[in-house]
């Protein structure tokens, strides 16, 4: 089996900071990582390769975050930031794993492009005009480096971001800390059982499709919720983008639960939004990249994963619902 580059994609936040791209308040390299694997052209599945290679700052949680991410176990390489760092990624993978699919994924936070991410498929469907490795020595920066491949390699990576709309002002300053604090107040504790619980509804958008009555029951829970029967499910995926938003609402200070309260304290009021995913299926989504109130009935939203809140001196991650500009 030969191995080749089979598809890419480059993610960069949809914010602004004094006139430059910058991390959003609730983006970091974990989900930039998300955003460039859900934007990989062609299947709506992320990659089933076992062997990931990360190259760049990715935060330790991803050694289980990432696994629980993409629904299975992964073998997970760890590789220094830019060129020498992607490259030997791709030496690694080529010489120790030889005919195996694997996937990179490259995050710059803070080029003089801004930070973004990017996510590299390699597998036995190469694309027609495979990436010149040799003539990518010397560039700086990994998510560079990716993008000049994508270039080179014909594929045009799907971008998401500024390109979608807007850019979206946010004042670094008011922006969360980078580092979640350890001790949060007695009623906005959320256990992390609980946390953990449905984590691959909550991410994934994975929901239980029953085979007698064709409805699909979100999050999963191992039943189905309109006939009850548990004999005939399969495991299907919810649309994570086109979502109806069906109810929308501010929360201002005092109203939000009480985990968002450092977010509240640091960003004022978010929006929040009921979404129908598809006919039946609805979920409250807290909004991002946009103003409070901006996202309204009747709109069309995406999800990502964005941060939600620190928790026990770690960032808790869940979707939130995005616009969808034209
Ligand atoms: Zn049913």
């Amino acid at each position: 089996m030969t191995i080749g580059f089979e598809r890419g994609a480059i993610y960069r936040p949809p914010f602004t900071w004094e006139g430059g791209p910058t991390l959003g308040p609730d983006e970091d390299a974990f989900t930039m990582a998300v955003g460039a694997i859900e934007a990989l052209p062609g299947r709506s599945e992320p990659p089933l390769t076992p062997r990931v290679h990360l190259v760049g700052d990715f935060p330790t949680l991803l050694e289980w975050a990432l696994p629980e991410y993409l629904g299975r176990p992964v073998e997970i390489s760890r590789h220094a930031g830019g060129a020498p760092g992607l490259l030997s990624a791709l030496q690694e993978a080529a010489s120790a794993e030889g005919d195996l699919p694997y996937l990179v994924l490259a995050v710059d936070l803070g080029g003089p492009q801004g930070p973004r991410a990017a996510a590299l498929e390699f597998g036995p469907n190469p694309a027609p005009h495979p990436p010149e490795w040799t003539s990518v020595i010397g560039i700086e920066g990994a998510a560079a480096l990716a993008g000049d491949v994508l270039t080179r390699a014909g594929a045009v990576p799907k971008r998401v971001g500024p390109e979608a709309g807007p850019p979206w002002a946010v004042d670094r300053a008011a922006s969360f800390s980078q580092t979640p604090a350890a001790q949060v107040s007695e009623g906005a504790y959320v256990p992390r059982a609980r946390y953990l619980e449905n984590l691959s509804s909550r991410w994934r958008l994975e929901a239980d499709r029953c085979g007698a009555c064709e409805h699909s029951t979100f999050p999963r829970r191992g039943a189905c919720r309109y006939c009850g029967r548990s004999d005939r499910l399969s495991t299907t995926t919810l649309p994570r983008d086109g979502a109806r938003v069906v109810a929308a609402t501010v929360l201002a200070k005092g109203g939000q639960p009480t985990e968002f309260d450092p977010q509240v304290e640091a960003l004022g009021p978010y929006g929040v939004v009921l979404a129908e995913l598809v006919p039946g299926v609805r979920l409250t989504l807290q909004v991002s990249d946009a103003r409070p109130g901006e996202v309204r009935i009747g709109d069309s939203v995406g999800t990502r994963l964005r941060r939600l809140y620190p928790m026990e001196g770690e960032w808790r991650y869940g979707r939130k619902a995005v616009p969808m500009r034209a």
